[in-house]
């Protein structure tokens, strides 16, 4: 592995490099748009938010694959929850533009709640729809179909790409071809060569919980053909997430991809008790990894 801090030769190789955002495959983002994704994008909307009083806000997908499914309608509810609070709700509206013809695909008692919260805070759902482009000047998003819809705020989910480093590595076959792994194991074409996070394609969201659970058993893994123990059992692609419904509430899903023929999510209500478990959740992760609370 060849770094800005020298070479290196290793018996295992762990890629972990993440996604990459290609805001420029939008036009119009850039300049007329707000990706919410990175943490710069995030924090600029700080400035944007204050002064966004009457009209259309659009939270709005640019690509099929992209990090943390329920993240785009956590916003939405969330938007709700902060123009309301600031008087300004009943002067503005709130639109999703999603690739999916639900919110959860694999859970839907998630969709259904969700979409319940949508109708009740009266936010409009538009399905099966990318956003491909934006023209600032006439202030509208184009989508996949070519319709237009018009908007005074865009949030938008920028396009994902696997980081470049990889693509020229030789581990994926472009910048959309996740690198191929075995589901099982997570190990590339390359032996010795796993991948795991939001770089590989093994067929789960690209969130957090599946990251953790594949360096888990990837760690088994080389622990045991070190030590010469048994081999850990297969990745099965399953997590939970908890999904803000706003008006201080969080739902859970607890969804497993690869252990049956297809995706299965179970789905808790929104409740109260769910924000303090999602901060006992996170407050953990910070412990174990960084050996401190929050
Ligand atoms: C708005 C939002 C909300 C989300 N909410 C949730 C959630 O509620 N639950 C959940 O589970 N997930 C959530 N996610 C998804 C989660 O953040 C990612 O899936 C997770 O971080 C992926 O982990 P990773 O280790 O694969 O990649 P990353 O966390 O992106 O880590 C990759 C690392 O590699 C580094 N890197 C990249 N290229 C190089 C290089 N050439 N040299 C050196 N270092 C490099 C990067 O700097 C980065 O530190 C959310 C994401 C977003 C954007």
């Amino acid at each position: 592995m060849v770094t800005d801090d020298g070479t290196f030769e290793a018996d295992f190789l762990v890629v972990a490099l993440g996604a990459d955002y290609d805001v420029d495959a939008t036009p119009g983002l850039v300049e007329g748009g707000n990706e919410f994704y990175s943490v710069a994008g995030a924090s600029a909307l700080r400035d944007v938010l204050p002064r966004f009083e009457r009209g259309a806000a659009i939270i709005g997908v640019t690509g099929k694959t992209f990090k943390c499914p329920p993240a785009p309608s956590e916003t939405a509810l969330l938007l709700d929850d902060y123009l309301a609070a600031r008087g300004r709700r009943e002067a503005t509206e709130i639109s999703l533009v999603m690739p999916f013809g639900t919110p959860i695909p694999p859970s839907p008692d998630t969709s259904r709640a969700i979409l319940a919260a949508f109708a009740e805070r009266g936010i409009k759902f538009v399905k099966d729809s990318l956003v491909r482009a934006l023209d600032p000047g006439r202030k509208v998003a184009v989508l996949s179909d070519g319709a237009e819809m018009p908007y005074e705020l865009f949030l938008g989910v920028p396009v994902h790409r696997v980081p470049e480093v990889v693509v020229e590595s030789g581990l994926a076959a472009d910048a959309y071809g996740w690198v191929p792994v075995n589901k099982k194991t997570l190990e590339t074409n390359f032996p010795g060569v796993f991948a795991v996070g939001d770089v590989n394609g093994v067929g789960t969201p690209k969130a957090g919980v599946f990251a953790e659970g594949a360096a888990r058993v990837v760690a088994a893994a080389i622990i045991a053909q070190l030590r010469g123990g048994p081999s850990p059992e297969a990745y099965k692609g399953a997590g939970s997430c908890y999904v803000e419904f706003g008006h201080n509430q969080v739902g859970r899903v607890d969804v497993d991809f690869l252990s049956g023929p297809k995706p299965t999510g179970t789905f808790q209500a929104a409740s109260e008790a769910l924000v303090r478990e999602k901060a006992q959740f996170g407050a953990s992760r910070l412990e174990r990894w960084f050996g401190s609370q929050p």
